[in-house]
């Protein structure tokens, strides 16, 4: 591979720092440092500007589910700009793409999720979600069920009202949010916050908040209940068994509309079509993104059962993006979900790669600095620790051991990332166990020089 059209690396970073703003981003700092500027990706692996090969322990951004170089996705893109590069679905017009996509996912999703609503993004989506859900109320003619229940640490996007729903402090420390008529409960995140009580017994009491959140509302002002069936961004937090199940009943109970974000569940990521099935719940609306496309295109959408869509439908809904079911956005989703469906993506990650992973991943658990090493299907997390029995926080500022840490993985050529002190992976559906033992191998090299930085610099202390 020759890189002769490419300029040297330290150009391509002073190009970027003087007018690049990248997201969640210091980006003075960035500029100073500079930043990895990736050039070509195959398979699992990405290329940077200076020629070296790195393991996409993240797909993207939980998004390229397939891997990259599927010139089948390159082909259906030509083809359709060719054919039809653009036209909306607005003023009572469709287009093949759209209308194709829409039925496949009515086939693909569980029970009678049989309508979609297309957008640009994953923050998109949700904002539908928000208006939707509450159009859906007041034409059942109860338009006082307004507020939606969301949870701490959770995320949904970046828009207004995705970042709303999210329950991001950091990102509700700036600009205004959370919207109005949006609440949060607590996560259930059990190694974190759990305490001494059983991971079931503390499962069932973050649910029932749930419950709590409702009567204190009155059902009556309640609209819907969003959450992720495993929150990514959050850290991949993984529930305990017994919180799904109990989230059922309790909107089964009150009668509100339960919103399953699978953005990053979606798509193959738990071993399933969706991570609603691999939980055996129920949803309304599901939120879809980055795996529908495995991140080729930016498409978006929210699936939806027959009752909301019908009622939905009794009038105009004035709402949607220039981009809803981007016909070249659709066609190559359609070619994205054609793959993984006749390739069997789906039940190879069940049957083989996630319980191959769950063993290796689960293997860091005996290092020194791993509190917890845990995974569900493909997304798996470790929590480091300064004190393995106490599941002790660091007594340095949260987050500082995890930069430390996701330093010395991209050193070693593995896109790890830190959410707080946990690291998180969630590489693409097509991982091999051969590069699966390279990732847990760099994994483990960039846990021991972690170790030996915290305590050289004398870090390993644990908050009193
Ligand atoms: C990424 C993500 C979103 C937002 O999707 P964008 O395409 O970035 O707008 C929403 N929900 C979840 C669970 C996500 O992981």
């Amino acid at each position: 591979m020759t890189l002769t059209n490419i300029p040297p690396t330290a150009e391509l970073q002073a190009i970027d720092a003087a007018h690049h703003m990248h997201p969640f981003t210091a980006n003075g700092a960035l500029g100073q440092k500079g930043a990895r500027i990736i050039t070509r990706a195959e398979g699992v692996r990405l290329t940077d500007s200076d020629g070296t090969e790195l393991i996409d322990g993240m797909a993207g951004l939980w998004c390229v589910n397939i891997g990259y170089g599927r010139t089948e996705l390159a082909d259906a893109a030509a083809r359709q700009m060719r054919e039809l590069p653009y036209y909306n679905t607005f003023f009572q017009t469709s287009h093949v793409p759209a209308l194709r996509l829409a039925a496949k996912l009515a086939e693909l999703a569980p029970g009678d999720l049989n309508h979609v609503f297309f957008a640009g993004s994953g923050s998109e989506a949700n904002d539908t979600n928000i208006r939707m859900v509450r159009q859906y109320w007041a034409l059942k003619g109860q338009p006082e069920r307004r507020v939606i229940i969301a949870r701490r640490n959770g995320y949904h996007g970046s828009t207004m009202g995705g970042g709303s729903l999210g329950g991001m402090a950091a990102m509700h420390a700036q600009g205004g949010l959370p919207i109005p008529g949006i609440v949060h409960i607590d996560q259930p995140y059990w190694y974190g916050e759990g305490g001494a009580i059983t991971p079931e017994e503390f499962g069932l009491a973050r649910a029932r908040q749930l419950e709590e959140q409702i009567l204190a509302l009155g059902a009556e002002n309640v609209a819907a209940f969003i959450a992720e069936p495993v929150q990514g961004a959050g850290g991949v937090i993984i529930p305990p068994d017994s919180y799904w199940p109990e989230i059922q009943r309790i909107v089964d109970t009150y009668g509100i509309l339960l919103i399953a974000d699978e953005v990053i569940t979606g798509f193959g990521r738990l071993g399933h079509w969706f991570g609603s099935q691999s939980y055996g719940i129920r949803p309304h609306i599901m939120t879809i993104a980055k795996g529908l496309s495995s991140g080729y295109q930016p498409i978006g959408g929210s699936v939806v059962c027959d009752e909301v869509a019908h009622t939905i439908g009794q009038d105009e809904f004035n709402h949607g993006y220039t981009y809803s079911g981007h016909p070249v956005a659709a066609a190559v989703a359609l070619e994205n979900l054609r793959i993984l469906e006749e390739e069997n993506i789906i039940d190879r990650v069940r049957t083989a790669t996630a319980p191959y992973l769950a063993q290796a991943w689960g293997s860091l658990a005996d290092h020194p600095l791993v509190g917890e090493a845990v995974s569900r299907g493909m997304m798996a997390s470790l929590a480091l620790t300064p004190d393995k029995a106490a599941r002790a926080k660091f007594q340095a500022e949260p987050g500082t051991a995890g930069y430390i840490c996701r330093e010395f993985s991209f050193g070693n050529n593995l896109v790890m990332r830190h959410v707080g002190d946990r690291m998180i992976i969630a590489p693409p559906l097509v991982i091999t166990p051969a590069d699966i033992d390279e990732l847990i191998e760099r994994a483990r090299r960039t846990l021991d020089q972690t170790h030996a930085h915290l305590q050289a610099e004398g870090m390993l202390k644990a908050a009193a």
